[in-house]
């Protein structure tokens, strides 16, 4: 990183700007393009390592990439700011966020589906201990994307 004064190393620091992020862009290689989807997440950290879990429509173009092109590059941010004097345009961006790559894959296991659902619910609606409708659970995809490199930096 450039800047090596905006980059956060510390876990606790990195925990607090993922949990503050609202969604989470996933870019996927889609032959010659790339294709960037927001979506809300959830997580579960082991060590330093992180899993960010998802849902959504077992059809549809990421329902297919998952399947052919699991590499994929990722990006969440919060705290987004301009400010600064608008004169001469001597403003800047503020902001938290973290970038980095991982493998995406469908997870089958229902366990593992449940303990991913529990993760978005947790992250994204602040809630525990959801039950979740037989037929709906049946119906969505959970996937996950285990990180294999993540980057935190923060301009305050
Ligand atoms: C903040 C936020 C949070 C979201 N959270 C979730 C979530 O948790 N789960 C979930 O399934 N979806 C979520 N969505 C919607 C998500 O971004 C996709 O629209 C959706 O998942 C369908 O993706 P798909 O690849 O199946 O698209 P398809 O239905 O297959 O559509 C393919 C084409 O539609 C266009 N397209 C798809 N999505 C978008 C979009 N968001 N904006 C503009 N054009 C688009 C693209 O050109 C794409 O090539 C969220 C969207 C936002 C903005």
């Amino acid at each position: 990183m450039r800047r090596h004064d905006r980059e956060v190393t510390d876990p606790e620091k990195i925990r607090a700007v993922i949990d503050g992020c609202g969604c989470m862009r996933i870019g996927f290689i889609d032959g010659d393009e790339v294709y960037i989807v927001p979506l809300d997440f959830g997580y579960i950290e082991n060590g330093e390592k992180y899993t960010f879990y998802f849902h959504g429509a077992k059809e549809g173009r990421k329902a297919e990439l998952l399947k052919s092109s699991p590499k994929v590059g990722f990006e969440a941010d919060a705290k987004h700011e301009v400010v600064g004097n608008y004169e001469g345009c001597m403003c800047t961006a503020l902001y938290e966020s973290v970038i980095g790559t991982g493998v995406a894959s469908i997870v089958e296991d229902d366990g593992e589906k449940r303990l991913g659902l529990d993760a978005i619910m947790k992250h994204a609606a602040g809630r525990v201990g959801c039950e979740y409708n037989a037929h709906a659970f049946e119906r969505v995809c959970v996937f996950k994307v285990e990180c294999t490199q993540l980057t935190c930096k923060i301009h305050e």
